[in-house]
């Protein structure tokens, strides 16, 4: 059973997998992202702004600040667990995420030996929960590192801060040894820019596309459309499989 980690873990020195959550571990097309921007948009007409106001505002702090609730949290007087429960906690995911059992594989051929796999979401433990448990993936996930809405000045991705607080609690002293993958790209930069090993950036396309077809970007180690070209960029993590 993945858990949020509460406390800092002993030191280890396997390599560590990093696992963004939504838009990652489930596809794009499920169209929660779509969801979560209607509940966003919501809550902000309910604090009292015009439609067009509360468009601006939530791009401009998605923008500026990874996640629209950390720029509410600046700037206004906002109950984050309460913004949380009503968007995120009010999405359907039981009804529209089904559990791929070629990312269940994926993770499973992991080998532990070699590397922890870790989560690394900008969701709340509720939510990051919910959906690993959704994905049939909670027993794979050893930990999730969250962002703590409940403290008043939380960070998250892309901020730099929020990527030495995952390496302080999972005990890592080495950061090239940590394998990261997101679909966002700011937050791919920001953990290459921290130093670490490995970071690729999941940007969903067609399924034959092969790594030569993926465009080069800026501040990332490679673009993949599909999660299992992890097994052929991170070989050194996942069992040989006979
Ligand atoms: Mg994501």
């Amino acid at each position: 059973m993945a858990k949020p980690v509460t406390e800092r873990v002993m030191a280890d020195d396997r390599y560590i997998v990093w696992l963004d959550i939504d838009n990652t571990l489930y596809t794009r097309s499920s169209r929660i992202a779509e969801l979560m921007i209607e509940r966003i948009h919501a809550y902000f007409l309910s604090m009292g702004f015009t439609d067009d106001d509360a468009h601006e505002l939530h791009s401009k702090y998605y923008t500026q600040y990874g996640l629209a609730l950390r720029g509410l949290m600046k700037h206004h007087n906002i109950d984050a667990l309460d913004f949380d429960k009503k968007c995120d906690g009010s999405l359907p995911l039981e009804d529209i995420l089904k559990p791929d059992p070629k990312v269940r594989k994926l993770i499973e051929d992991i080998d532990r030996s070699k590397a922890r796999v870790w989560a690394l979401t900008n969701a709340y433990s509720t939510h990051a929960n919910r959906v690993l448990r959704v994905l049939n993936l909670s027993d794979l996930i050893e930990e999730i590192f969250y962002c703590d809405y409940s403290s008043p000045d939380f960070s998250c991705k892309p901020e730099p801060s929020f990527y030495a607080q995952a390496l302080s609690t999972a005990g890592v002293t080495d950061p090239s040894k940590c394998l990261f993958v997101d679909d966002n790209l700011n937050n791919v930069r920001a953990a290459k820019s921290c130093g670490w090993g490995h970071c690729v950036l999941y940007s969903e396309r067609e399924e034959d596309h092969s790594m030569s077809e993926h465009p080069k970007v800026e501040g990332v180690d490679a673009v993949i459309g599909n999660l299992q070209e992890l097994r052929e960029l991170w070989k050194q993590v996942f069992q040989v499989v006979p």
